[in-house]
C-alpha cells in the first residue's frame, strides 16, 4: 500500500526574512514523518520583496516543493484557498509563514487525523510578543464573530489546522468570493477537534495584517457568515422610530398641560442628526452586503497565478481553477 500523502500549505507574503528559516523548520519536521509522504505548497502573494526568488531556489532544490506564484497581492485567505486547490494530499495543513505556529504541532495533529478526525484545529492558547491592541482586538472579535455567526466558530483559533481530504473538497467546492476559511471550515461540519497550543513569536519580520487588512477580514467574517447585522439596522430603525414617537407624545402633552410649546431648534436638530446617522449607518449596512453580492455576481476567478513551480509542465496542477498564463 502507498503512504498517504501530507500537504503542507504556507501563503507568503514579504516573507523575505523568515522564509529560509521556515523551510528549514518545516523540511526538519518532515524528515521525521516516517510514515507519510509530504509536499510543501508555497504560496507567493505577490510579494514585492524577494520572497519569489528565494522560493524558486528552494522548489528548484528541492522535489517536494511546490511554489504558486499570484499575478499580485490578492490576501492571506484567498492564498489559503489556493493552496487547497492545489494541494494533492489525503491531509492538508495550513500554517502561517513566520513560524508563529511551531510545525512541531502538525505530529499531534495527524496523530489526531488518524484517530478519525476531518479537521484537527489549533487553539491558540498563549500569544506572546503581539501587541496589546491585537490581543484585545482579537479577543473581542472572535467572541462578537461567535454571537452573530450562524454557526458556531471556535474561539481563539486561526487557520493553522489540519483537514482531511473530505474536508478540503467541500471548501473548494464553495464557490463564494469572501472567504473566510476558518468560518467555512467549520459550516463544512464533520468529525472536528481543537489541539490546544502555545503561539510563539513572529520569527522576523513585521505583521502583515495592517489595522486597514484586519479590519476588511473581521467584517468578512461577520457579513459572510451572518445576516443579524441586517436585522440589527431594522431594530436601530425601530428604536429609533420608538423614541420619535414618545418624543411627538411629550410635546403633544407638554402643550395640553402646561400650554408651553417644546423649544424648538435644539430638539429638531438632535432628532434630525440621530435619524440622519442611523439612516446611513443602516444603509451603509445594506451597501456592505450589495458590494458583497455584487462581485458574487461578476464571478470573477478567485485568484490569477503568474506561474506554477514543482509541478511537471507548465501548466501546474490538473486540478487548479485559475486561469494560467502561457509563458512561453
Ligand atoms: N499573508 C498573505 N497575504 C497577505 C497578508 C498575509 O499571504 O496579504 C500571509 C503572511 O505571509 C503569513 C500569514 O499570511 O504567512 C499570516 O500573516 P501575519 O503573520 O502577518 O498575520 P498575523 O500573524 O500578524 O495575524
Ligand atoms: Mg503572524
Amino acid at each position: 500500500m502507498s503512504k498517504s500523502l501530507l500537504s503542507i500549505v504556507v501563503p507568503c507574503y514579504n516573507e523575505e526574512e523568515v522564509i529560509g528559516e521556515t523551510t528549514r523548520r518545516l523540511n526538519a519536521f518532515c524528515a521525521g514523518l516516517t510514515d507519510l509522504d509530504y509536499e510543501l505548497v508555497f504560496i507567493d502573494d505577490g510579494s514585492r520583496d524577494h520572497t519569489r526568488t528565494l522560493l524558486k531556489e528552494i522548489a528548484a532544490a528541492d522535489p517536494h516543493v511546490r511554489l504558486i506564484a499570484f499575478a499580485r497581492n490578492f490576501g492571506h485567505q484567498i492564498a489559503v484557498s489556493a493552496g487547497l486547490d492545489a494541494a494533492q494530499g489525503d491531509a492538508v495543513v495550513l500554517i502561517d509563514a513566520d513560524l508563529q505556529d511551531p510545525p512541531e504541532v502538525i505530529h499531534e495533529m495527524v496523530a489526531r487525523w488518524r484517530e478519525g478526525y476531518d479537521v484537527v484545529y489549533g487553539t491558540r492558547t498563549d500569544r506572546p510578543g503581539e501587541s496589546a491592541f491585537k490581543l484585545s482586538t482579537a479577543r473581542t472579535f472572535y467572541r462578537l464573530l461567535n454571537k452573530l455567526s450562524d454557526v458556531p466558530i471556535p474561539l481563539d483559533t486561526g487557520d493553522f489546522r489540519l483537514m482531511s481530504r473530505k474536508v478540503v473538497d467541500v471548501l473548494r467546492a464553495m464557490p463564494e468570493r469572501d472567504r473566510f476559511v476558518r468560518g467555512m471550515v467549520s459550516w463544512a461540519g464533520f468529525k472536528q477537534t481543537s489541539l490546544p497550543y502555545a503561539r510563539a513569536e513572529r520569527f522576523a519580520g513585521e505583521s502583515k495584517y495592517p489595522l486597514k487588512k484586519m479590519i476588511r477580514f473581521a467584517t468578512d467574517g461577520i457579513l459572510s457568515f451572518s445576516s443579524k447585522p441586517l436585522q440589527l439596522s431594522i431594530g436601530i430603525g425601530m428604536t429609533a422610530a420608538a423614541l420619535a414617537l414618545l418624543g411627538i407624545l411629550y410635546a403633544i402633552g407638554l402643550r395640553l398641560f402646561t400650554n408651553i410649546w417644546v423649544e424648538g431648534w435644539t430638539a429638531l436638530m438632535i432628532a434630525v442628526l440621530f435619524l440622519g446617522g442611523v439612516q446611513l449607518v443602516c444603509v451603509g449596512i445594506l451597501g456592505e452586503y450589495m458590494g458583497r453580492v455584487y462581485s458574487e455576481v461578476k464571478r470573477r476567478p478567485l485568484y490569477v497565478v503568474d506561474e506554477y513551480i514543482g509541478y511537471a509542465g507548465t501548466s501546474g496542477p490538473a486540478i487548479s481553477r485559475s486561469p494560467v498564463v502561457d509563458r512561453k
